[in-house]
């Protein structure tokens, strides 16, 4: 599955706001968005600062949210199309779906620094659910699956050296996970309100703006 390689820096500088793209980057002194007046990327910064329409401001929703779990736009509206056959709100429905991909969940438990090289993991066949190996980051991870490293791949440094981050920021309350075995569980699908990163999404624009 095709995924932008470009620089994610500039997606936070477009937005004007932290989309925490880089993992553990994002959170150091290195980030870009800490430095004062930063501007949107592009030779005129100012050529941004215009007042937006409602549509403008619906699109900038969508491609925050689209952005923060590295979809693709075709990916993202057929995630968006399944949460509005869903029963309940479509803008929560489709938050839920989000966190329920593989390559998120693999992210959220650590094994990952960012969502991007998780399913770069993923694709190269590291990560087993339940038991089977699996190569796909868009599957859906369903509640109880248990998602691991393989026993191989459990000796890179780099799993080791994600897992690290585990002890400085904890687990999202609806993960488990034993780091000495590189194994996790997804015991529940989060809610909208759970999901921090989130917070600053509001996903009613999301929905407006593919009801055009
Ligand atoms: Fe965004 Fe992270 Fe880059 Fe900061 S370091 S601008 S949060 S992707």
């Amino acid at each position: 599955m095709a995924r932008y390689t470009g620089p994610r820096c500039r997606y936070c500088r477009a937005e004007g706001q932290k989309l925490f793209l880089k993992g553990t980057r994002c959170l150091s002194g290195k980030c870009p968005m800490n430095k004062q007046n930063v501007g949107a990327p592009g030779k005129d910064p100012r050529a941004r600062s215009k007042k937006k329409t409602d549509y403008g401001l619906q699109l900038r929703e969508k491609q925050k949210l689209k952005r923060m779990y590295c979809l693709l736009e075709n990916q993202f509206k057929l995630t968006f199309d399944e949460a509005a056959r869903i029963q309940g709100k479509t803008g929560e429905n489709l938050i839920s779906l989000l966190e329920q991909r593989l390559d998120n969940v693999v992210f959220r438990l650590h094994f990952a620094a960012s969502r991007n090289q998780a399913a770069q993991f993923i694709n190269h066949g590291h990560v087993f659910v339940n038991g089977k190996r699996l190569d796909i980051p868009s599957y859906r991870v369903q509640v109880g699956d248990v998602i691991s490293i393989g026993e191989k791949s459990q000796k890179m440094t780099i799993f080791k050296e994600n897992l690290k981050e585990y002890t400085k920021s904890g687990l999202a309350a609806w993960l488990s996970l034993d780091p000495d075995n590189m194994s996790g569980k997804f015991n529940a699908v989060p809610r909208r309100e759970e999901v921090d990163e989130v917070k600053v999404i509001q996903e009613q624009l999301i929905v407006e703006l593919y009801s055009r």
